[in-house]
């Protein structure tokens, strides 16, 4: 049967003021290359150049309110007192879809360390497992950015949340590209101290888990599988 969903312009309205924790970035670029990435004939190239891009116009907000400490620092003319970050950044994709955010970030943030996570669906009890993790150390006092482009029912965002947590992480936000309000929900209540980010928070979720109106398989059209 076609779908009808085919055939509907979707608009995705603001209801932000639902969700307290979530800080939905608006900046006319993203939402501009956000428009970019989600067209169905964007090439594997032009999706992962342009999900990097995304990742470091949003890695931008994100760190709006790290810390700084001063620093003397000399010019070509003259010495003075400025400021540098001083802040320890640890990235987490979850992997797959998330290693397409970890470049576009690093670029900005070369100092940031990475950790992986890998975390599945288990066909018959459909909890997330997770098969890998591998953490830079002292995780305690870093800020830790979970990297996940889709928000889609929760599942595997909250289930690395946890893990990080497990592992020391307290403060930790989590970044992705496109939410579902089911998977932001989610997270505001399992993990009600995490900060969300999107670029867009869509409408729902389909009978498969993908979002709607979404970007399809955001792992699939990184890599070109399918
Ligand atoms: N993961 C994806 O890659 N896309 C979705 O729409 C949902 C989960």
């Amino acid at each position: 049967m076609v779908s009808l969903f085919k055939f509907r312009i979707i608009f995705v309205a603001d209801k932000t003021f639902a969700y307290p924790m979530l800080i939905l970035l608006k900046h006319p670029l993203l939402t501009h290359k956000l428009s970019q990435l989600r067209k169905k004939e964007t090439t594997t190239k032009e999706f992962r150049e342009t999900m990097e891009e995304i990742a470091g116009l949003m890695a931008y907000e994100v760190t709006n309110d790290l810390p700084l400490k001063n620093v003397i620092v000399e010019t070509p003319l003259a010495k003075l007192q400025t400021r540098e970050l001083d802040a320890d950044i640890v990235l987490v994709p979850v992997l797959r879809a998330g290693l397409g955010m970890v470049d576009g970030i690093t670029r900005l943030i070369p100092s940031a360390r990475i950790g992986h996570i890998g975390i599945y669906r288990d066909h018959k009890t459909l909890e997330p497992l997770t098969y890998y993790t591998k953490f830079p150390g002292n995780l305690a006092d870093a800020l830790v950015m979970v990297l996940d482009p889709m928000l889609a029912t929760g599942g595997s965002s909250g289930a690395a949340i946890q893990v990080l947590k497990e592992n020391g992480a307290r403060i930790i936000k989590l970044v992705c590209v496109v939410g579902a309000p089911e998977g932001v929900r989610k997270i505001e209540h399992d993990h009600p101290d995490v900060q969300i980010y999107l670029a867009s928070l869509d409408e729902k979720l389909d009978d498969n888990g993908y979002i709607l109106p979404g970007l399809g398989d955001a792992g699939d059209r990184l890599f070109g599988t399918s």
